[in-house]
């Protein structure tokens, strides 16, 4: 089967064209998504249309940022990141065009289930996967099927009150995970303490020259990520938690955590393992792989 998958975020689009198991090729581009849904949109019909000139395709799967309905392919909800976003039928739009089967995935579900076919969580029952980044998105594998929800939209774990009382989020309530756990939590913390911590690069670049503040900084914020994990472990019981986002290429993060995972469970609980998704910014693509070659079903 050959696939074209694309992979539809707030900055860039990735996309990928896959003959069989193989990833031919793959790419990145402005998605242009602060000009609305209908430039964002022109902008995958390009893309389709080139890699189309080229090669030919049996499916194409869309990958998205928003809340999708992934049975008629729509998008139920995207907030200001891609104004006019919110209602397009990317399913019915696309296949009219190209006449081939269209799928279309939640971003976070998707990098979820190319992580659990092809990457980190390949062949684990029962796993987590979190990803931290400006908030942190969550999926929840149970019986290696991603657990949905009434809503279909389970696994908001950055809106776990962790802190009751604590920091404003945008969801409207306080004291929110991602409001201390995800990397712009750390940056805000950091660049409060001191203007040189800019960036989690200049953090960690901060860290490995010995700087006392970048430790206790992210000894601090690895301390906020791990109050979200105690929570879930104790919850699910999963033989593995996988996390991904850029920051979490650092491995002292994922040591640090493993460490204190364990300091702060029960015994019965140490058997889970914390570790760094596999697929990096290409978890996405294989995730509408998965899905459009039907190597995942849902049911
Ligand atoms: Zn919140």
């Amino acid at each position: 089967m050959k696939i074209i998958a694309l992979d539809i975020g707030g900055t860039a689009i990735k996309y990928a064209y896959f003959d069989g198991d193989d990833l031919i090729f793959d790419d990145v581009r402005p998605s242009e998504a602060s000009l609305g849904g209908d430039k964002v949109l022109e902008n995958i019909i390009s893309i389709i249309t080139e890699i189309g000139n080229q090669h030919s395709y049996d499916t194409i799967g869309i990958s998205t940022a928003g809340q999708v309905d992934s049975i008629n392919g729509t998008i139920v909800y995207a907030n200001d990141n891609i104004p006019n976003y919110t209602g397009m039928e990317l399913k019915k739009i696309l296949e009219d065009k190209f006449k081939v089967p269209v799928s279309v995935e939640n971003d976070v579900n998707a990098a979820a289930i190319g992580e659990a076919i092809y990457g980190a969580g390949k062949g684990e029952n029962d796993f987590l996967c979190l990803t931290y980044g400006t908030g942190i998105g969550g999926a929840i594998f149970l019986n290696q099927k991603l657990y949905k929800g009434a809503q279909g939209v389970a696994a908001e774990m950055g809106h776990m009150m962790i802190h009751p009382g604590g920091l404003p989020c945008g969801c409207g309530s306080f004291g929110c995970y991602e409001q201390y756990a995800s990397t712009t939590a750390l940056i805000r913390t950091a660049k409060a303490h001191s203007p040189e911590f800019y960036n989690g690069k200049a953090i960690f670049s901060a860290f490995d020259h010995d700087s006392k503040d970048a430790k206790r900084l992210i000894d601090q914020w690895v301390k906020e990520i791990s109050y979200g994990l105690v929570n879930l472990i104790y919850i699910f019981n999963p033989s593995l938690i996988v996390l991904g986002g850029g920051i979490m290429t650092q491995p002292y993060i994922i040591n640090k955590l493993n460490q204190i995972i364990k300091e702060s469970t029960m015994p019965s609980f140490h058997g889970v393992r914390v570790t760094l998704a596999s697929l990096g910014n290409l978890a996405g693509v294989y995730g509408m792989k998965a899905i459009t070659s039907k190597e995942y079903q849902e049911k």
